[in-house]
């Protein structure tokens, strides 16, 4: 049958639109040098700046700078610095292997009992958002359940069974490190294979044709083994994120054998970022919806970045105040709880609003109103078209990433918590401020290519980033 010429035309248009929004949608299809040049500069000097300050902390009392005057001044060589380094050993493959062994059974084999008795938390099988492939994946979120049987025997050995001492992490600290990087290069390269051989959905790959590219930020947009193991959602929760606490209160019970007691800046920080890390895991069904998991691909820079980079730097607070047991005055503290607290109210408000308005598809009240939003529109893979809103009240009224911006407050408490005599506890501040703005430009790339005219329209609306009047 012959289709007449206007709806022909009609045909062609829907096309090429869908090339276009799909184009962008995700990362992205073409590698400009720019974006190359940075991931050849990561994929070499990331594992080079882990090591680099996990190694000053062991050998230099936590100096960024003497390793690197020890070796411009000729006073030791990099070969001094690596052989006094720890090499792998048996004991950690054996503690990490059954770690991550022990993460993978309570993920797989344990259903979500949690929301059966906790009233608000979201657990159980959850629906994450449509892929540009029009696919709607289901997830068993059991995260929670798996941080709190984590967690208990944590306790429990440390209280009552003494199997281990509560200070192992700290004490084979460099040796995991080791194990942490095979199993990161490990499933980064399995993530890359299985993209070109077996696709859990292969309209759901995207493919640049550069290697490094492919390799660093993944071809595979949700690769799966089974109906459940789900990459991104096991390697970005367990097991860096459920370490995190347990990495902290080994570093609480090394600062406690070493000086006889634990001080209030390894209090504060422990507290501080254990409410972080159980705000993810009680918002695990919301962090389906999150970049990471929404738009990012399975790559090097989540596999290897949830197993090296986050569990190893994202700690560096605590492992300072164990070579720097500081106690800070109650000025101090004080004034640090406060800003975490802050930080981590604007966070959770900021988020919790997206979250009700689009899952209530604007049919909420925010801050006591019904919200303001903006129609917006676009295409799927398939042709589809789909309607948004973005919501223009509440923080996102006052900025457009102001759930970054109480993310950055809390990250700045953790670092003013170990006090003001060096420079690496700050990395964890600076490394957030690029990550979050350069999420911020990357997102807002991604937005307008996927909404078009109606993002001009929102960020008229809402024309600041993270700060309103000043970015
Ligand atoms: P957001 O939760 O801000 O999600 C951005 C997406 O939300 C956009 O792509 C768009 O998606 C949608 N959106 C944007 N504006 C609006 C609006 N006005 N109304 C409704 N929807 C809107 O970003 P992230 O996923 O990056 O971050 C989630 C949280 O995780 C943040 O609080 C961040 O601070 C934190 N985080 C922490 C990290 C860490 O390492 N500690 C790393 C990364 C994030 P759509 O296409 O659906 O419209």
């Amino acid at each position: 049958k012959e289709k007449k010429p206007a709806e022909g035309r009609k045909h062609q248009n829907m096309q090429n639109d869908t090339k276009a929004s799909q184009g962008q949608w995700g990362r992205a299809w073409e590698v400009d040098w720019f974006s190359l040049a940075s991931i050849l500069f990561l994929l070499m000097f990331a594992p080079l700046i882990v090591y680099y300050f996990i190694m000053s902390c062991a050998q230099y009392q936590c100096s960024l700078t003497d390793p690197l005057l020890d070796l411009l001044t000729g006073n030791k060589h990099l070969s001094d610095i690596w052989n006094s380094t720890p090499t792998l050993t048996y004991r950690a493959a054996v503690i990490y292997s059954l770690w991550v062994t022990f993460q993978v059974v309570l993920y797989l084999f344990i259903p979500d009992f949690c929301h059966k008795f906790l009233p608000g938390y979201v657990g159980g099988v959850q629906e994450g958002a449509v892929t540009p492939a029009g696919v709607v994946n289901k997830y068993e979120i059991n995260g929670l359940q798996a941080w709190i049987i984590t967690h208990v025997l944590w306790f429990a050995n440390a209280s009552c069974f003494h199997f281990f001492s509560p200070t192992i992490i700290f004490d084979n600290w460099i040796p995991l490190l080791w194990c942490a990087n095979i199993l990161g290069y490990a499933v980064s390269t399995f993530a890359m294979i299985k993209g070109y051989f077996f696709p859990t959905n292969a309209k759901d790959c995207k493919f640049t044709g550069n290697f490094f590219y492919d390799y660093m930020m993944g071809i595979e947009f949700n690769p799966r083994i089974g109906k459940w193991f789900d990459f991104k959602l096991f390697f970005n929760g367990r097991p860096g994120i459920v370490a995190w606490t347990l990495i902290n209160l080994s570093f609480a019970a090394k600062q406690q054998e070493l000086y006889g007691q634990v001080t209030n800046s390894m209090i504060l920080v422990n507290v501080l970022q254990g409410i972080y890390v159980l705000d993810f895991f009680w918002n695990e069904a919301w962090y389906l919806k999150t970049i990471d998991i929404c738009h990012d691909h399975f790559g090097w820079y989540l596999g290897w970045g949830d197993c090296v980079w986050l569990p190893y730097l994202y700690t560096l607070q605590g492992l300072y105040l164990v070579y720097h047991p500081v106690q800070l005055s109650t000025a101090h503290a004080i004034g640090v709880l406060i800003l975490g607290l802050l930080g981590y109210y604007i966070f959770r408000m900021t988020n919790h609003q997206k979250d009700l308005f689009r899952r209530t598809s604007g049919n909420c009240r925010i801050w006591g109103k019904k919200p303001q939003y903006i129609e917006c529109s676009y295409t799927s893979v398939d042709g589809t078209k789909f309607y948004s809103k973005l919501m223009t009240s509440g923080f996102w009224g006052w900025a457009r990433h102001f759930n970054y911006t109480g993310d950055l407050m809390g990250s700045l408490a953790y670092c003013l918590a170990c006090g003001f005599e060096h420079l690496l506890p700050y990395f964890y501040i600076v490394y957030m401020t690029i990550l979050l703005t350069h999420r911020c430009l990357r997102d807002e790339h991604r937005c307008s290519s996927k909404y078009g005219k109606d993002w001009k329209r929102y960020t008229a609306a809402v024309p600041y980033r993270l700060l309103p009047g000043i970015f």
